[in-house]
């Protein structure tokens, strides 16, 4: 850690409350802190008031820039530097930056998605302060976080409909609190993002095309050792893979990140980083700093870090859970059961919200996390299966059921359960049987839900959840509110939807078949496979008009992310098929050719020096081999028309179809058949770095 300790390094390049109590005036700290807790106005005065002392702090701290950074649907994010130079009459420079600049921004907007919401011609789009999320400096400059808006005030990013979503959930959460007496000044959510990814070679990763344009492999026969063994998981960190670990940390400390835990993953080379849990916003701008920073620090070391969900096949491919709750201004978290029976009660009705949201919105659950590099993992046996349900585990399942029988509660304390009256029993968290398998498990007092992909963003799945959990609340508000006998209502509510919501509830083994035999047949629970069969969901009318009631997409808007995000699948896949028709035609043909042309000379040249040798080896080789190479030609030559005839269709969504059944199978056949013939060729001759050594080379 050299000669800084954590506490000093840590949040030492952000404009955190620390920073802002210390530098602000009284007035101004008290009206930024009423903005940033109860999404009050920002005047003109405040703003220049804070922009002074930001640019004085940034530059004290060597920052020579600053920028508006937003989170563009491309789900990366931007950032376009401006320095802080003004010219001064005397021929220099002055360090310049006023509240208007920092509250708005104009970028040049014309290159980022916007699936025809903003005419290109109206290339303008505008970012505006996020003040709930704090500033900081990454290399030197000053990084605003931003909302991304077209200038009719469409949502061109992932923040501004989780900020909506945030809100939504507040004003209904709120309703439903004051129903129990209590008064709070917000309600938010918070999330933990555990971050899954992989650490290879940065010279074997430059010598593969697939890894460089793709991000993944697309071929490669399996090494003789994956992941069989499990003797990676929370294996001993080695050393270089550790240096790398502590650079992160001091890198995410200085950025305000609260990186906590950190080990390897069950893949060979796989890893995991968590950090505490915080704001959904924050978590989310976090999320997206850490995927760059770590990213970037591993190339400090020779390392690449891997964050596609799936870059090898045949070991696990990389996640995030997504770990999310409720709490109030007061730190009170509306997912932990209580001590008292009305605390119970509350805690009951929050649970019953959240397991009613994730069946009524199952497909919009899903579809938040459907990209072409997450099809991989969901239902591949190593990740949650495409089918949605929640886990509650054993003993707040029983409690489940005997509220909704009528019935005895069988645990630890056997008393008859009725709610908001002193016989309800307390009961204990139940972390004990952790269920790997389930896409959505409450673990004490959150849920995680865990079918994100390592690079999604978590903006997109916790817009729907808070907005899907908004809408349970809001109906429960809107039936208790008018109540005549408040506890005997909420009974019966609890009741009702425990009774309604039951297919969604399963605790058993999410990667058995008979699993999704149950779920698809017998629940009638929805089975996603693809983004193709997800994504189009999203104009569902039913989910169009939760997300519109609670104001946190516009239909135009829903339809624009809707055509990204499929036209972001084609041109992942497009782009993955043009590179193995390059590998095929360019590395893998020739030098399987080479090989073959060794192996022919040197038959030649045996049976010249000995009538007696046979060279099965050297034959049969060759001619399986060469087999092989009309195969992949045949089949690349598949690949190439697919190519060809996708250029003809003209709508995203046949687009997608057309991929998923016509290319993707054809991609898989040609890559069977190379790995096929790297099984038989020799190291040397073979042109890209094995997956052997991509996955067992760092030390
Ligand atoms: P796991 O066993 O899956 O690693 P942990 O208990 O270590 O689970 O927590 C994983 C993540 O959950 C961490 O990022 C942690 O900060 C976060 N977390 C813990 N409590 C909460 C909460 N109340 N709300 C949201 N996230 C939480
Ligand atoms: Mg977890």
């Amino acid at each position: 850690m050299g000669k800084v300790g954590v506490p000093e390094l840590f949040g030492s390049m952000v404009f955190d409350d620390r920073v802002m109590r210390a530098r602000l005036s009284a007035k101004v700290y008290d009206s930024l802190r009423r903005i940033i807790d109860e999404n009050g106005q920002l005047d003109e005065g405040v703003a220049e008031a804070v922009a002074k002392e930001m640019r004085d702090w940034a530059v004290e701290n060597g920052a020579t820039h600053f920028t508006h950074w937003f989170q563009p649907l491309t789900g990366v994010t931007a950032e376009k530097h401006d320095s802080f130079i003004s010219p001064s009459p005397d021929g220099g420079v002055i360090m310049e930056f006023s509240g208007k600049e920092l509250i708005k921004g104009e970028p040049d907007a014309s290159s980022f998605p916007s699936g025809g919401l903003r005419a290109t011609f109206e290339a303008r789009g505008y970012t505006a302060w996020d003040p709930t999320s704090y500033a900081f400096i990454k290399d030197h400059t000053l990084c605003i976080p931003t909302a991304f808006c077209s200038y009719s005030g469409e949502a061109l990013d992932k923040k501004t409909p989780l900020l909506r979503s945030m809100q939504a959930l507040d004003r209904q959460a709120k309703r439903i609190l004051k129903l129990f007496g209590k008064e709070v000044k917000y309600v938010r959510t918070s999330v933990g993002p555990e971050q899954e990814y992989f650490l290879i070679d940065a010279e074997m990763y430059q010598k593969r095309p697939d890894l460089v344009y793709t991000g993944r492999t697309l071929f490669g026969a399996m090494p003789p050792k994956g992941q069989e063994l499990d003797d990676h998981y929370f294996g001993v960190i080695k050393p270089r893979v550790n240096a790398f670990m502590e650079d992160l940390n001091s890198e995410l400390w200085k950025l305000g990140i609260l990186a906590k835990t950190e080990h390897n993953e069950v893949a060979p080379a796989q890893h995991e980083l968590a950090p505490i849990y915080s704001t959904t916003n924050v978590a989310t701008d976090n999320n997206q700093l850490t995927m760059e920073i770590m990213q970037k620090v591993a190339r400090k070391h020779g390392l690449v870090c891997l964050l596609h969900e799936k870059p090898f096949a045949g070991v696990n491919g990389s996640g995030k859970h997504n770990n999310w709750s409720m709490a109030t201004d007061k730190g009170s978290n509306l997912l932990s059961p209580g001590d008292t029976p009305h605390e119970n009660a509350q805690f009951l009705l929050f649970l019953c919200a959240v397991i009613q949201a994730v069946d009524d919105y199952q497909d919009l659950l899903r579809l938040a996390v459907a990209t072409a590099g997450n099809d991989h993992r969901l239902g591949a046996n190593e990740a949650p299966p495409a089918i949605i349900s929640v886990f509650l585990g054993d003993e707040l399942s029983a409690i489940l059921e005997a509220i909704k029988n009528d019935t005895p509660y069988q645990g630890r304390e056997k008393e008859f359960i009725k709610l908001g009256v002193d016989s309800l029993p307390k009961f204990s968290r139940d972390t004990t049987d952790r269920n790997r398998t389930s896409p959505f498990a409450f673990t004490g007092n959150k849920f995680e839900f865990r079918s994100l992909g390592s690079s999604n963003s978590i903006a997109c799945c916790n817009i729907m959840l808070n907005a899907a959990v908004a809408e349970s609340l809001k109906q429960y508000a809107d039936r208790l509110e008018g109540a005549a006998d408040f506890e005997s209502a909420l009974h019966e509510l609890i009741k009702e939807t425990i009774t309604k919501h039951q297919r969604i509830l399963f605790n058993g083994n999410g990667y058995g078949d008979e699993w999704i035999e149950e779920a698809t047949k017998v629940r009638g629970l929805s089975n996603l496979k693809t983004t193709p069969d997800a994504m189009p969901h999203l104009l569902d009318e039913k989910n169009k008009k939760m997300l519109m009631a609670h104001k946190v997409f516009t239909e135009s808007e829903l339809e624009s992310r809707c055509e990204i995000m499929l036209e972001n699948y084609c041109k992942t896949v497009t782009i993955e098929a043009h590179t193995m028709v390059d590998m095929v035609r360019k590395d893998y043909l020739p030098a399987i050719e080479d090989y073959l042309y060794k192996l022919a000379k040197t038959t030649s040249l045996m049976k010249s020096v000995s009538g007696n040798v046979k060279c099965n080896y050297e034959i049969s080789t060759m001619e399986r081999l060469s087999e092989l190479t009309d195969y992949i030609l045949e089949r690349v030559k598949d690949l190439e028309k697919s190519l060809a005839d996708l250029k003809d269709i003209d709508s995203v969504v046949r687009s997608s179809e057309f991929i998923r059944d016509d290319m993707i199978p054809k991609m898989e056949h040609l890559r069977k058949h190379v790995d096929e013939a790297e099984m038989l060729a020799s190291e040397e001759c073979w042109p890209v770095p094995s997956y052997g050594k991509l996955l067992f080379s760092v030390y």
